[in-house]
């Protein structure tokens, strides 16, 4: 089995986004006939088992964006908060400290709250950006003011769309151009050189 197919995104029947599903998935809501329509430009075919009577075999083919009947929750779905993790974070945040404006790999960025939660701060996309090491240990239990150390970009909540491309890091083409559609207009990853990172990675 092919184990490095991308995934399938995954739209309700008014086409809004949905979720991510592996290929195993997919080739699910194809046999059980879920599949309302296709929108994406590549298509995935799936081999099964010989048939013992026609010697045939079977195949699924999967369409890299599909829209799936029954999942009007989406919609709901879509004005939701997503998860708080650090990944999505980091990716939110584009590798840049908040704080020195450098670039840094994941392994050395940490989670920073803005008004820290031993003061009552609270663990939302609002109240985080991503630090470094270094400038988090400074900060320590403070708020930035009171560190005297500022903010280099501001903080904001993802939507669905936007969580949709943080989340998967091998996004199709057809899949990116249909999700940035939905992205908010003031979200970082519609503005090309915001945050003002260096080139150096540390
Ligand atoms: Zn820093």
């Amino acid at each position: 089995m092919n184990r490095s197919l991308p995934l399938i995104l995954t739209l309700d029947q008014h086409g809004v986004p949905h979720r991510w599903v592996t290929w195993q998935q997919a080739v699910w809501y194809y046999a059980k006939e879920r599949v309302a329509w296709e929108l994406g430009r590549e298509a995935f075919t799936v081999y099964g088992g010989r048939s013992h009577h026609t010697g045939e075999r079977s195949s699924i083919t999967a369409n890299s964006i599909i829209a799936i009947r029954g999942k009007a929750l989406a919609i709901k779905g879509f004005n939701q908060v997503p998860p708080l993790n650090n990944r999505e974070l980091f990716n939110r945040d584009r590798f840049v400290c908040a704080f020195c404006g450098d670039l840094f790999s994941p392994m050395r960025l940490t989670c920073d709250h803005i008004l820290p939660m031993s003061r009552g701060g609270r663990d939302t996309w609002m109240n985080v950006v991503t630090a470094c090491r270094t400038c988090n240990q400074k900060k320590g239990s403070r708020t930035p003011e009171e560190a005297r150390m500022q903010l280099l970009y501001a903080p904001y909540v993802p939507n669905r769309a936007e969580f949709l491309i943080l989340a998967n890091r091998r996004i199709l083409a057809d899949q990116m151009e249909f999700l940035r559609q939905h992205v908010s207009a003031n979200s970082r990853i519609n503005q090309r050189n915001v945050p003002a990172a260096r080139a150096t990675l540390n």
